[in-house]
Formats: structure tokens, sequence, C-alpha cells
């Protein structure tokens, strides 16, 4: 038996009982810290009781304990006009109100283990998946064999089609079979409007389930029913796939951006886990540093969208440490934003100079958190995105994705773990664009580029490699894995019959070449591989994958299933539990 994951509102409870456990301790040492600094007196070692103060003030907001809170920042703004100064005598006036900050900061940080406040979230979001995996469709087809066909097609995108042939009983399919999307005729045997005119008495019933239409017929008539039947789409036969998928993807949102990923530098290690906490909640990848000297590394191996930098850490101050990216061209537009309980606006501003983004402040809520970096980290991609996307097929560009590989392969080795690239060419693609001419060319391979977004994890990178050639990295994945996913890739896209010219359903194939990383590759003989892989598959007659790293696996056409692969491979060659 696995336990259940434990719920946000539980992470965070853990979290801050962890806090409060050492909350007493950490006032101890900072009345440990002044105790010694009466008998012995030293700037450094004053500069080092704020650090802790103000450390304590920000995270202690952060967990909802205002009386902690409250004390610790009497005692910070105290100790700041102190350093700040630097009188050559400390007043007994001073001391004193110090000594009555640290009393009370101890009282509140005894009683807290009493306190049973809960941490407010707000509702946690659905983390998002790349492709709605098996997203259902019903099709309303009253000939079997189209409807059939249909399913077939639409299952290498990822939906999982039914089909029924009658509108008899439709409001009971519905509900049976709860569909994403409706892919509905207009002619029936009822009339030949009967489609949209059922379709819409449903939708006056309240039924609420997005429809496409799909028919024979291209004329006025046709097209208004399917207007007032609320129709999303207007498709006619025979069905261009690739556009009927491209309507289906933009219905169910298939194509959810990958989720955030956020790197959090914050000496407090548990409020560092505080805030992944609230990010995660929001469906975000997040890393947390306490060691802002470990930022660099963090940096080139997360690839965050956006980072979070508190100000005071004994290492460095977050304004440095933004200083010290800002001068690295990498990172020139990685947001940057402060989270701190530093309120004063000069300090802020000052902050702000040295290369930040923006600056908020301790406490602050999970929705303000989370609505604060979302917009952010959105702009930044956005930005990235226009650089280093396709325009075509929103896969990586050819400079993108070769940055890429080198970067897998410094990761790979630095943690030992496996590494495949894919090199895909279209075969005899240029006939495609002779007969067809080029735009149904681009259609190809706009088909190509979703059905492997579909078929391959989110971990896994796409890049356009060349014109007709595709590049794909497989992080932890061995040869004969990829050889395997990849293999099922060709031989769903080898089935999938696109429309081209005057309506003829043209099959296309690609060939492919494998190569996994040995100890001795770089990434130029880890591509040359490939690549020298790719022109044996064409040299063996094209349609086929062939593996350079593991000869001896042989790829079966037939082994491929229904089920797709959310985040691991492991699945692959068992058997479709549906069928
Ligand atoms: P092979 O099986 O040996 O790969 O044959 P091929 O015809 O695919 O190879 P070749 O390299 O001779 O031709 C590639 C063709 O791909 C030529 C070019 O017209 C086409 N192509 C490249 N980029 C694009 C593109 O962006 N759009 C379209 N429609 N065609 C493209
Ligand atoms: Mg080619
Ligand atoms: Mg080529």
């Amino acid at each position: 038996m696995i336990a259940p994951a434990p719920s946000i509102q539980q992470q965070l409870n853990a979290i801050r009982d962890r806090y409060v456990q050492h909350l007493v301790e950490r006032g101890q040492e900072i009345a440990a810290l002044w105790n010694a600094l009466t008998i012995d007196w030293s700037w450094e070692r004053l500069d080092t009781l704020y650090a802790k103060a103000h450390a304590l003030s920000g995270s202690a907001a952060s967990f909802d304990l205002p009386a902690v809170s409250a004390a610790a920042d009497q005692l910070n703004a105290i100790l700041a006009q102190l350093v700040a100064d630097r009188p050559a005598e400390v007043s007994a006036e001073a001391r004193a109100k110090i000594d009555d900050c640290i009393a009370a900061l101890i009282t509140a940080s005894r009683q807290t283990p009493g306190d049973t406040r809960v941490l407010q979230i707000a509702q946690p979001v659905a983390a998002p998946e790349r492709g709605m995996r098996q997203t259902a469709v019903l099709i309303v087809e009253d000939d079997p064999a189209t409807g059939e066909h249909l399913a077939l097609q639409l299952e290498h995108f990822g939906y999982r089609a039914a089909v029924i042939q009658t509108l008899d009983n439709f409001e009971e399919s519905i509900r049976s079979h709860n569909p994403a999307v409706i892919i509905l005729d207009i002619v029936f045997p009822e009339g030949d409007l009967a489609g949209p005119q059922r379709m819409a008495a449903t939708a006056r019933a309240g039924v609420a389930v997005p429809v496409i239409f799909l028919s024979q017929r291209s004329d006025f008539m046709a097209r208004l029913w399917a207007v007032r039947a609320g129709g999303k789409a207007y498709l006619t036969k025979p069905v261009d796939i690739d556009a009927l998928v491209s309507v289906l993807d933009g219905i169910t949102g298939a194509f959810i951006p990958e989720p955030y990923r956020v790197l959090i530098v914050d000496d407090t290690r548990l409020t560092g886990a505080l805030y992944e906490a609230m990010l995660r909640n929001a469906g975000m990848r997040t890393m947390a540093l306490t060691d802002p000297t470990h930022v660099m590394q963090a940096l080139q191996e997360f690839q965050p969208d956006l980072l979070l930098l508190d100000m005071y850490m004994p290492a460095c101050t977050g304004p440095e440490v933004a200083a010290l990216i800002r001068q690295q061209d990498a990172f020139v537009s990685l947001p940057i934003v402060f989270l701190s309980g530093e309120h004063d606006r000069d300090h802020q501003l000052a902050a702000l100079d040295q290369g930040g983004d923006d600056f908020l402040t301790k406490p602050i809520s999970a929705s303000q958190l989370v609505s604060a970096v979302t917009s952010r980290a959105r702009r930044a991609r956005d930005m990235r995105a226009l650089l280093s996307r396709d325009g075509l097929t929103g896969l990586f560009t050819h400079a993108s994705i070769k940055e890429q590989v080198v970067r897998e392969i410094m990761r790979a080795q630095r943690y030992g773990t496996a590494l495949t690239v894919a090199m895909l060419d279209l075969d005899h693609f240029k006939q495609i664009n002779d007969r067809y001419g080029h735009a149904a060319g681009d259609r190809v391979l706009k088909g190509l580029s979703r059905l492997l977004h579909q078929r391959l994890r989110m971990s896994d990178s796409i890049g356009r490699y060349g014109g007709e050639e595709f590049l794909i990295i497989l992080p932890q994945t061995d040869a004969s894995t990829a050889l395997r996913v990849i293999d099922d890739a060709r031989a769903r896209f080898a089935t999938i019959g696109h429309l081209l010219g005057n309506n003829d359903e043209v099959m296309v194939t690609f060939s492919g070449g494998v190569a996994s990383l040995t100890p001795e590759s770089n990434s130029y003989t880890l591509l040359a591989a490939a690549d020298a892989a790719l022109y044996a598959a064409k040299g063996a007659g094209r349609n086929q994958i062939i593996c350079a790293t593991c000869p001896d696996v042989v790829a079966s056409p037939q082994s491929f299933h229904s089920d797709a692969n959310g985040g691991s491979y492991d699945n692959l060659t068992q058997p479709d539990p549906d069928s």
C-alpha cells in the first residue's frame, strides 16, 4: 500500500511545525549573542545579531506568528539604527530597549507551540501536464468505416474516440462517454440538418460540450445551423486530420505550457520550503537554495524562469547576487524578484538598482506570491520563446536545441544518468513539396511536430534541427527505451493519412537515428553518431529507426499501444488496459 500524498495544507503545517520547534532556540541564540556583546563589544558581532534578528522577523511573519515577528521587528529597528550610526558609545537607553525586545522575543517564542493557527493557502490548482493525454472524444457518424478510421487516426494524437452511428440516445451517449469534445456529422437519416438541430436542442437542455461539425456539405444552411448549434469549428469531408487535431488541441487546451520553474534563494531553509510549497501548489516546479554561493550552478542546471532572492544572507546579500548574475550574458533577461522583510523603500530601490526586477515584502500570501511570480515568469518566457521557438512548428530552434544538448550532456555526466538523442528526417519529402506544394509540406511538418509533442514526455526536448529534420533529446533514457519510443512514433506517424492536394490521403514516413551518451562522447560525437544512424536508416530503405549504440535491439513496429507517457516510459510495452 502506498500512503496518499500529503495535502498542501498538511505539508505547510508540517513545515510550520518544524519552524516553531526551533523558534525557542533561535530566540536563545539571539539572547546569547547580545549577552556576549554586552561583555565584549564588537561591531562585527552586532552585524551578525542584526542579520539574525532580520531573518527572524521575516520568517516569523511568513509563518504567521505576529507576536514573535513584532518583537523581532522592534529589535531589528533599534539594531538597524545602531548599525547605520555606529555611535562611539551605545546609550544605556538603547541597551535597555534591546534587553526588553529580546525578553519579549523569548516570551513570544515560548508561547508559539500552543499556537494552533493554520497557514491559509489558496485552492490547489491541478499541476498542468503536457498534452491532455487520452482525452475522450465522441464521434457521431453514420458511416461506420469513416467513424472508425477517424477514431484510429485521432488515437495517435492522444485522443480516445468512441464512435456512435445514430442520433438515438444522443444525450444518453454524451452522459456515458463524457467526452471533452463531440465531432458531429450534419446529415442523418432523420433529416439533412438533423445533426446540428439535435445538438441545438441538447444544448438548450443544458448539455454544454464543445462540438465540431464534420460534413460533406459545405453550403450556407449547413454552416448556419452549425453556428446555431454552438459549433466551435466546421470542417468538410474528407477530413484533414492535421486540421482537425489542431482544432481539437485548441478546444481541449492540449498545449498546456510547461510549468514555470522558480529558483528560491533564502538562507532560512524553512522559509524557502514554505515558498516552495506555495508555488508547487500552483503547479510550478521549484528548487530552493540556502547557500547563495551555489546559485550559478543551480541556474545552469535548473534553468529557472524566475529567481526569488532573499535580501540578507550570511555569505552575501541578495543585491550582490543579482549584480553578479546580471554580469553574465546568459542571464541578463532572467527575472529576479527580491523577497524580503525589508520595508524601507530606499533600501528596496537600492536593491533594484543592482539588477532586481521587483520587490515583494514578507509576509506574503500564497495568492500574492503566485500571481507576482506567474506574471513575471510568463512575460520572460514569452520573450524567450520568441527567440528560441521555430515559427512554423513551435519546436525549439536549431540553436536552442543544440544548446540544450550541451546542457543535458553536462547534467547527465554530473549525475551519472543516461541520455539519448534521436535525429529524424522525413522520407522523400521533396516529392511531397513538388507534388502538393510547399504549404502542404508545411502542414505535414506541423502534424509531425504535434505527434512528437504528444508521444514524448514533458522532460524530453524536441527541436527543428533543419528544414525537415528533427532532433529529440531524451534525458534519463537509455538507447533501447528511446528506440522503442521513437519507433512507436514512427509507426503511428506512418499510418496517418494527410489530406493533401486534391483531397488525396497521403502517407508520409520518417527515418531516424538514435544514439546514447557514452563516457567518451561529447555533443559533437553524440550528434554525429545519431546522424550516421539516420543515414544508415535511409540507406536501409527508410521508414525505420536505427540505433547507433544498441545495434542488437530491434524495434518491433507492432508494439505500440494507446497509453500515453506522462512522465516515464516504463509501461511502454505493457498491453493497453482498455483493449
Ligand atoms: P530523403 O528521404 O533522402 O530525406 O529525401 P528528401 O526528399 O526528404 O530529402 P532532401 O534533403 O532531398 O529534401 C528535403 C526537402 O525538404 C527539400 C525541401 O523542399 C523540404 N523542406 C525543407 N524545409 C521545409 C519547410 O520548411 N517546408 C516545406 N514544405 N518543405 C521543406
Ligand atoms: Mg528528408
Ligand atoms: Mg533532410
